[in-house]
């Protein structure tokens, strides 16, 4: 999913939670709402291991250029996993939330991931693309090693 449409999902998802808990924190909503996008901060991380270029720009060519590849892998039939997104596992949440028991701010980062990552895999079934990534960040860590 596109970062303008996390953008756009997180700030409805924030006035919903603000509607919720009117006196909630406005510090604790602003986390909530840049969680629910910047998580894929990750995304950018490996366009600039792959490109070695820091431009934004460059990175967004790289996942241009990435979709077709996998849009002709997917036509071929072929269903390959794509990249390695470190913010996106399930170990990263729940060593988030487990982390916010100590500091509890971190609680609503929590949130606004699990919203963000609903909704990207909410798109990927839409588009028949759920098998493109790893969820789990030991099945990475095992086949980088045994590979
Ligand atoms: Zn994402």
């Amino acid at each position: 999913m596109l970062p303008r449409w996390h953008i756009f999902y997180g700030a409805i998802f924030t006035l919903v939670i603000w509607a919720i808990i009117p006196t909630i924190n406005p510090f604790y909503l602003g986390l909530l709402f840049l969680a629910s996008f910047l998580i894929d901060f990750d995304h950018y991380i490996e366009a600039v291991l792959h490109t070695k270029k820091l431009s934004l720009f460059k990175a967004f060519d790289y996942y241009k250029s990435l979709q077709q590849r996998e849009q002709e892998s997917y036509k071929k039939g072929l269903r390959k996993k794509g990249e390695f997104y470190i913010f996106h596992t399930v170990e990263f949440h729940l060593f988030i939330v487990l982390l916010s028991i100590f500091f509890p701010f971190l609680f609503y980062i929590f949130l606004g991931m699990v919203f963000h990552s609903l909704l990207d895999i909410l798109d990927m079934v839409r588009k028949d693309r759920f098998y493109t990534r790893e969820y789990f960040f030991f099945n990475w860590l095992r086949k980088i090693s045994s590979s």
